[in-house]
């Protein structure tokens, strides 16, 4: 949801404090109570290619005034227990979360982010047997083929089936992470936007990021990806690394830029019914 259909905030009734942070109560339209929380659900520690410790992280994320935050390491979650540790030392919620990070078949970043998992997913993609799944009747290259020919030969068949293949993969990510009770949202669809198009309809997609040209893709490519996705449910995340040109020095985007949820309480449930049911305010 963006901020200018949301008529019911008008409605706004008080201002309370809840630790250290101000957060609003508002009333929906069926007079339900809901707090806003900032969030922030992209976020990478020096688990794997940020360069701040899980603690680090949850200080600079509570200096700029988050309530709600996801480690999302590249395929790994052992981070987390620090983070949660260092979170609820300071009254921050901190959700368990990956970065699955795969590839399209022309090389181009397949990245989802999994919020709510119990393990870490790792799937193993086998060429040969996507292939015979989508098509069984296809012939591969054995040991008597020629080296290259058979390489060749190969790539022709990934090539035949890329569309086929990609959907798989997509698939069995969203899946994998329903099964673990988890929600799914695309990462920075804008890095592939040429694979990640295809998918705006598919309904296993829980949710996608804000498309931003930190991403290294242009202004308008950004905001039409924007316009195309502003009826899905949309958060603005910051892919934090926190060694980018553009979070340095002081990191003041973390403060220009930011996403409201409005939530119930921290509680998971309520965190997931907040992002499923689209109580989300994205600035920015
Ligand atoms: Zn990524
Ligand atoms: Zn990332």
């Amino acid at each position: 949801m963006k901020a200018r259909a949301k008529v019911y905030y008008v409605f706004a009734i008080a201002v309370i404090s809840i630790s250290s942070v101000s957060a609003y109560i508002y009333f929906d339209a069926s007079q339900q109570k809901f707090f806003a929380f900032k969030v922030d659900f992209h976020i990478h520690t020096y688990g794997s290619d940020g360069i701040y410790s899980p603690s680090e992280v949850v200080n600079i994320y509570r200096n700029a005034g988050y309530d709600i935050i996801a480690i999302t390491d590249h395929n790994i979650i052992s981070y987390y227990d620090e983070a949660k540790t260092a979170g609820d030392a300071v009254g921050m919620t901190v959700i368990k979360g990956e970065e699955i990070t795969e590839e399209f078949v022309d090389g181009t970043m397949l990245h989802i982010i999994a919020l709510f998992i119990t393990e870490k997913i790792d799937i193993a993609f086998p060429l040969k047997e996507i292939i015979l799944t989508i098509n069984s009747s296809v012939t591969f290259p054995d040991d008597t083929w020629d080296r290259r020919e058979a390489l060749e030969r190969l790539n022709e068949i990934k090539q035949q089936y890329e569309t086929e293949i990609n959907f798989y993969m997509v698939k069995a990510e969203f899946d994998k992470i329903h099964e673990l009770g988890g929600i799914g949202i695309v990462a920075h669809p804008n890095t592939s936007w040429e694979n990640w198009k295809d998918y705006v309809d598919c309904s296993f997609i829980d949710a996608w990021e804000y498309a931003r040209v930190k991403n290294s893709s242009d202004e308008v490519l950004c905001s039409e990806i924007n316009d195309i996705l502003k009826n899905k449910i949309q958060i603005l995340s910051h892919d934090f690394h926190g060694k980018y040109s553009y979070e340095l020095p002081h990191m003041d985007y973390l403060t220009e830029a930011y996403t409201f949820l409005y939530s119930r309480s921290t509680a998971e449930l309520d965190i997931k019914d907040a992002i499923l049911s689209d109580r989300i305010m994205t600035h920015p």
